[in-house]
């Protein structure tokens, strides 16, 4: 990290709410942690299992990921797998959706990358 990278992660230790989450300061239901990722239940869920796995390192969405975060992606996305089984969604019999929004037109509200595990139920196509 710059010190610059230094800086922007301090400032958004203490205005970003993901980042707060992950340092503890803001309580959330955590159902799964690796060394990349914090995995806890989204405060308004979209079905009966609805997990959000987030990077524990700041990152603002999907769209300014690089190759200097293929580790972290790949960690989501087996914190997402994982996530899942415990919750009993998980392959062969029943499955889940996995979703990263991204902008205004996604309704992406929390600027701290975020992959939704959605599942429990049947789901439809496309999505509104
Ligand atoms: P986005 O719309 O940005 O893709 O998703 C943000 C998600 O974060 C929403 O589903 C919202 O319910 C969830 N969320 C927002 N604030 C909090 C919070 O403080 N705690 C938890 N657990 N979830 C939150
Ligand atoms: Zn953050």
């Amino acid at each position: 990290m710059t010190p610059d990278d230094q800086d922007r992660q301090e400032d958004n230790e203490t205005s970003c709410i993901f980042c707060r989450i992950v340092a503890g300061e803001l309580p959330a239901e955590v159902v799964h942690r690796s060394d990349h990722t914090l995995a806890f239940r989204d405060i308004n869920p979209a079905a009966p299992v609805h997990v959000l796995v987030v990077p524990r390192q700041h990152v603002e969405n999907a769209a300014a990921l690089g190759a200097e975060h293929a580790e972290v992606v790949t960690a989501m996305l087996a914190a997402a797998r994982e996530v899942a089984e415990a919750e009993g969604i998980g392959l062969p019999d029943r499955g889940y959706r996995l979703v990263f929004n991204v902008g205004p037109d996604a309704l992406n509200s929390v600027p701290h990358l975020h992959l939704h595990v959605i599942g429990g139920r049947a789901m439809t196509w496309p999505p509104g």
